[in-house]
């Protein structure tokens, strides 16, 4: 008889998506005429950069040639790619990273799952909260999260608190944990720390032993000087921090899929018998094993994302989505409602306004500005009393929603 992991049953459906898909769909049905703005979206609208598309048409040649053709790749990675990452998205940083430690994948949603493959169950998380929820579901399929109380909260894992009494910058934990995940600029809430601030969380993790997973996916909307692009921009971080970038947001590649993680040498965690162990190994054997490379094409199309021309095209996309965010948070602040992030990132964290809760005015502005958010509350129990939005519609989208919105609240 063969037994499940058990784990699984614990997980909590995520209703979210489908509670959404479900009220949209009863007011579509009542509403057959009136068009509804989505600004709940998580995926990019924009068509990928020419630069990507023509590499993939040469790479996709080179395939139907005999003497040109590529079959399996390596594990973790091409050399043009990995070579390319290092010049460009860390050597103008100040930071030096070898060819072994940057692990190409197909997109930071299976690596910030996987990871915890080469960690004890036992080890103790803490997350920020709201958070992106794949940290804790991961966490769950592992049984490392323990028992989910009424509001959602695991027993074993530490909630870190992001709200605008602290600013959204999480306070250190009080109780050790053993892995911290941190991601910047962040998802859901759109908002940042600076080098000082994640400073201090790279000395913390030193100090306590601990390991950060730091989540780079939304870098490439950083547009301040503070803001730290890179873990590594922080001094002792190589020790310390594993860290997670995508070319969904940055350059489209959401149906694509790429990204990388990097594990530098002297990042190292435990044997059971006290032994410290490199992790870069144990994840490189941990690919080996259970990955056989991200597709030949895929590569050649994140290669040219690089070039001069792909570096001008990723700009005016990332442009694009910044000048939405920027146009929905001038919208909201000229409605009198308090809204976060939108800066550095494509993702905007209004506050509701009246005390009502994440799903009360989800309701209202379908209902009354007939324009779509992601409740706050979905992504975690800080998230109550906020609705998330993002800038990745189109410009006539967020100006139309935005209008909307203004009437509804004036009147
Ligand atoms: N990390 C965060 C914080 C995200 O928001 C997302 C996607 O929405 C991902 C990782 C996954 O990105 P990818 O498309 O590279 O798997």
């Amino acid at each position: 008889m063969a037994i499940i992991n058990d784990n699984f049953l614990r997980l909590t459906d995520s209703y979210l998506f489908s509670d959404i898909a479900r009220k949209v769909d009863a007011f579509t049905r009542c509403n057959p005429n009136i068009h509804l703005i989505r600004l709940g979206i998580g995926d990019v609208t924009r068509p990928l950069p020419q630069a990507c598309i023509e590499a993939m048409h040469r790479a996709a040649d080179e395939l139907s040639n005999k003497s040109t053709f590529h079959g399996y790749g390596p594990e973790q990675g091409y050399d043009f790619l990995i070579e390319a990452i290092i010049k460009n998205d860390f050597e103008h940083r100040g930071i030096h990273l070898s060819q072994n430690e940057v692990f190409i994948n197909d997109g930071a949603k299976s690596d910030t799952g996987n990871i915890g493959d080469i960690f004890h169950k036992d080890n103790t998380i803490a997350v920020t909260d709201p958070i992106y929820p794949v940290y804790i579901d991961s966490n769950v399929m592992a049984g490392r999260a323990g028992i989910p109380d009424p509001d959602g909260r695991w027993s074993n894992i530490t909630y870190l608190p992001c709200n605008e009494g602290n600013k959204f910058v999480p306070q250190l934990p009080q109780k050790r944990p053993d892995i911290i995940y941190l991601c910047y600029p962040n998802n859901p809430t759109g908002t940042t720390l600076t080098a000082t601030e994640l400073k201090q969380w790279v000395d913390y993790a030193l100090k306590n032993n601990s390991i950060i997973f730091f989540d780079a996916a939304y870098e490439a909307f950083i547009r301040e000087d503070n803001v730290p692009h890179s873990i590594y921009e922080i001094e002792g971080a190589r020790k310390c921090a594993i860290e997670f970038r995508s070319f969904s947001k940055t350059a489209g590649f959401t149906g694509v899929r790429c990204g990388y993680t990097v594990i530098p040498d002297e990042v190292t965690a435990y044997s059971s018998d006290g032994k410290s162990v490199p992790l870069n190994k144990l994840w490189l054997r941990r690919q080996c094993t259970k990955f056989n490379g991200t597709s030949y094409i895929t590569q050649r199309a994140a290669e040219a994302v690089y070039s001069q021309e792909g570096k001008k095209q990723v700009k005016a996309n990332i442009d694009y989505y910044l000048e939405n965010a920027r146009i929905m948070r001038e919208g909201f602040h000229n409605t009198g409602m308090t809204v976060y992030g939108g800066k550095n990132s494509p993702y905007l964290w209004l506050k509701t306004p009246d005390g009502s809760s994440s799903w009360q005015f989800f309701d209202t502005l379908m209902n009354r500005a007939h324009v779509i958010g992601t409740p706050g509350v979905g992504f975690g129990p800080s998230g109550e009393g906020f609705l998330r939005l993002t800038a990745f519609g189109s410009r006539e989208d967020c100006i139309e929603a935005m209008n909307r919105i203004k009437q509804t609240y004036d009147n």
